[in-house]
Formats: C-alpha cells, sequence, structure tokens
C-alpha cells in the first residue's frame, strides 16, 4: 500500500528519552536478543511531516521543539489488532462464557450504535481512550450498522490515526436490530470501501463476526468483496470456545473445522486477522501460514471468559504471525502491558515462557508487518510515521523499588511490562502530533 501523503504542517520536534524498538523479530524465549533496539538516552527527530527523521545523542539546535523525557521510556504506539468500539461499556461483565455474554450484555449495547449520535460519540470516545493507552493504531469491530463504521473512520481521520475497520456482517443468530441482510450489505460495504478505503490512513476490512452469524450466502459474499480487491483486510474471530467450536460443526457440517468455513470462501489472507485462534489443530496451523493470515492474541479476554490457553509457540513454530490484542469487551482493559502481562500468565500456564521481547514485538513492529505496514509505523526507522509514546519507567514506590534492583534490559523492560499501565503513560503522539498528555493531576509520586 502506498504510503498515506501527509502535508507538511508541524514544528520540527525533538524527543529525548530511552528509546526502544525492534530491529527485527526476537527468537522465543531468547532473552540476550538482538532483536530489540535499546538506545538510552537519546533525541528522536520528527521531521515537518510527522516522520521519523533519524536518533541522535545531542541535543539538535532550536530550529526543532525540544521535549526532555530523560529517564523515561520512548516506544512506538501500540497497535491493538482486535478490539470493539461499542463494547467499551460491557467491559468487565459479569459471570458468562462467551455465547452468554454475547446474548447477555454485548448485543444490548451494540444496538444503540444504530443512532448516528450515539456512533459518533462513541466512536471519539474510544478513541481518545486507545490513545490515553498508548495505543496508536488498531483494527476494530464497530457494529452491524453503517453509520458505526462511518463514525469511527472519520473520528480517526480526524485524529491522524491508521484504523481498520468495517460494518459488521451479521444476517442471522442475533436479534432484531442487529442483523443485515446479503444485498443491503453488500451495497454498504461497496459504498463504505469507496468513501473511506486508502484514505489517508483509513483502510477497509471485511469484516464477519464469526461463522455462526452470518448465512452461508453472505460468508461467499465477504469473500467475493476479498477476491475482488487485494487490499482490503478481513476481520474475523475464529476457535475462541469450545461451545463456539461445536456450534460452527453443526451449523456447517461439511466444513473440516471452524477455520475451513472462511478457508473455502476465501477469507484467509495475507490482510486478514483472526482473533483468537485457541482450538485449532494442525492442518489450520498450516492454512493459516500459507494464505499468510494472521492471529490477533487476545489473552485477558480468553483469561476473563475462560476460553482457553492460546498455542503461541504452536502457531510460531507453524509460521504464522501473532500479534497481541485487547478484545475489549471480553478484555479487560485496553492497556498492552497489561494484556500482555496476561498473555505471560497464558504461557506459563502452558509451562511456556514469553519474554518481554516476544510480547513487545508482538504489539508493536510484529504487528506493522503482520498487517503490512511496517513501512508506515511500528518502529523508530527513519522514514516511517511518528506514533510513539512517552512512558514513566516506575509509577508507585513498589515499580520504583523494583525498577532500581533490576540489573540487565531484560529484566528491566519485563518489569516495566509487568508493573506498568496506562498511568505510566506521559505523552501519546501520532504522526508527530500530540494527542494525548497526561494531565497535571496525575503524576510521578503516587504511592
Ligand atoms: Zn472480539
Amino acid at each position: 500500500m502506498s504510503q498515506p501523503s501527509i502535508p507538511a504542517r508541524l514544528p520540527r520536534r525533538a524527543l529525548r528519552g530511552d528509546l526502544l524498538d525492534f530491529a527485527s523479530s526476537p527468537g522465543w524465549a531468547e532473552l540476550d536478543s538482538p532483536a530489540p533496539r535499546f538506545r538510552p538516552d537519546q533525541w528522536l527527530l520528527i521531521d515537518e511531516q510527522g516522520r521519523i527523521a533519524g536518533v541522535q545523542a545531542e541535543a539538535p539546535d532550536e530550529s526543532w521543539q525540544r521535549e526532555d523525557h530523560s529517564g523515561r521510556l520512548i516506544l512506538p504506539g501500540f497497535i491493538d489488532t482486535h478490539v470493539h468500539c461499542p463494547q467499551l461499556d460491557v467491559i468487565a461483565s459479569y459471570g458468562t462464557e462467551l455465547l452468554d455474554w454475547l446474548n447477555t450484555y454485548t448485543f444490548p449495547a451494540e444496538r444503540r450504535y444504530a443512532d448516528l449520535a450515539v456512533a459518533r460519540a462513541g466512536a471519539e470516545r474510544f478513541l481518545d481512550a486507545l490513545l490515553a493507552h498508548g495505543t496508536t493504531a488498531a483494527v476494530v469491530f464497530p457494529t452491524v450498522h453503517k453509520v458505526s463504521a462511518e463514525a469511527l473512520f472519520e473520528a480517526a481521520e480526524v485524529r491522524g490515526m491508521r484504523l481498520i475497520t468495517g460494518k459488521v456482517l451479521m444476517d442471522r443468530h442475533a436479534p432484531d436490530g442487529l442483523r443485515d441482510d446479503v444485498a443491503q450489505a453488500e451495497r454498504d460495504c461497496v459504498d463504505l470501501i469507496q468513501r473511506f478505503h486508502a484514505r489517508e490512513r483509513l483502510a477497509y476490512a471485511v469484516t464477519v463476526r464469526f461463522a455462526p452469524t452470518s448465512t452461508p450466502e453472505q460468508l461467499a459474499m465477504a469473500g467475493a468483496l476479498c477476491r475482488a480487491d487485494a487490499s482490503l483486510y478481513m476481520q474475523t474471530h475464529v476457535a475462541e470456545n469450545r461451545s463456539e467450536v461445536d456450534w460452527v460443526a453443526q451449523l456447517f457440517p461439511d466444513a473440516r473445522s471452524y477455520l475451513d468455513v472462511y478457508a473455502r470462501e476465501g477469507l484467509l489472507h495475507p490482510r486478514a486477522v483472526l482473533a483468537h485462534g485457541i482450538w485449532l489443530d494442525e492442518t489450520d496451523r498450516g492454512v493459516l501460514a500459507e494464505t499468510g493470515a494472521q492471529i490477533a492474541h487476545s489473552p485477558s479476554s480468553n483469561l476473563f471468559l475462560g476460553s482457553g490457553l492460546m498455542d503461541w509457540q504452536a502457531l510460531r513454530a507453524a509460521g504464522v504471525a501473532v500479534s497481541t490484542a485487547s478484545d475489549v469487551g471480553g478484555g479487560t482493559s485496553l492497556s498492552m502491558q497489561r494484556n500482555l502481562l496476561d498473555a505471560y500468565k497464558i504461557q506459563a500456564l502452558r509451562g511456556e515462557r514469553l519474554s518481554a521481547w516476544v510480547a513487545l514485538h508482538a504489539a508493536t513492529r510484529g504487528a506493522a508487518e503482520a498487517l503490512g505496514l511496517a513501512r508506515e509505523l511500528g518502529s523508530f526507522d527513519a522514514g516511517t510515521l511518528a506514533d510513539v509514546c512517552v512512558w514513566d519507567w516506575a509509577m508507585g514506590s513498589v515499580a520504583q523499588a523494583r525498577f532500581e534492583v533490576a540489573r540487565e534490559l531484560h529484566e528491566r523492560v519485563f518489569a516495566w511490562m509487568s508493573l506498568s499501565d496506562e498511568r505510566n503513560l506521559a505523552a501519546t503522539f501520532v504522526a508527530g502530533e500530540a494527542r494525548y498528555r497526561r494531565p497535571a493531576t496525575m503524576t510521578a509520586s503516587a504511592p
């Protein structure tokens, strides 16, 4: 995809701090990895087009607007590859597994997004919340309503964010007010693609909620859209929970597996993002690798809903890209650090260890590569857009004490990943522009 053209409009900016990004993909459990690029106490230069111009030790001259964040950690903005805009209102809902949770909490919340004013207010609140958690790019589910996708695209464009979304397709097994039909859904998709796809930093994703809520005819229509334009993304859910897998097997008796329902309609391709991927087999993993489709691992959601423990190692061994996602409202926080810590716990329950390098790479450069966007974001490579976050290394006495005794880099970064959250975030820049600054009332001296 060509790089979005952003007109020169900004002061040249330089941020001083401890820079951490990735030059390549770290090996599994390799703590002394050459992949992380840690450059303590350096200046990150951002040009007037909002792009990374370079990194240097000495302060640039006064033609640059200098911000001294020395003693702070500077990372590329996080990329959340699976999150639901309308579900902020049902985050932390008690007591159910996936299918009950959808009916009890999620569908009623989504129905309200038929209203343009609700959709607009919800989109703005959601994107501002992402920015206040250090997430600068996202692959997002709105609702079945066309206006919910329009509202997200428009709000993301105003903020200069990389956003991938599309109207949700669901024409069965959903309550009144949340179903479309094949013909109307196709017209809505085509119209949204024409208006928003590849406009600035926006991209359209053909968005199948999950196999049970689309008829075979609707899945075929979605596949035809993907085949007609290889630059479109596709997003859906797959193999999240065992009852769901059993239901899909009943609904699609001819399919070899849940994943095969998507594969045989042409929905798997290098721009396909599938959330969860817990209950897959070896053949499924081979199909994902062959088609280039990626898994959006949603750890806090998987633990909260009791869905299962994703086998990251097996996906990796098969050659499948894994990125990380909050999956709010099934997930319990938009904070990527909290989700990465949950990912660590999931691997621990599997008898594996997830390094901070693999985790942070999956949330930055790894996700950008999997989405085909590494030339635009995800690292501090010169020429990429400056989606950048400035973090305090430690907030509060416990984190501060832990930080001070950390001996080497991985230990320090792992402790940061495990103990930090959005309260550590000092500032968020999107394409070089400040889009979030921590209010003065939230200071680093909190106990
Ligand atoms: Zn989801």
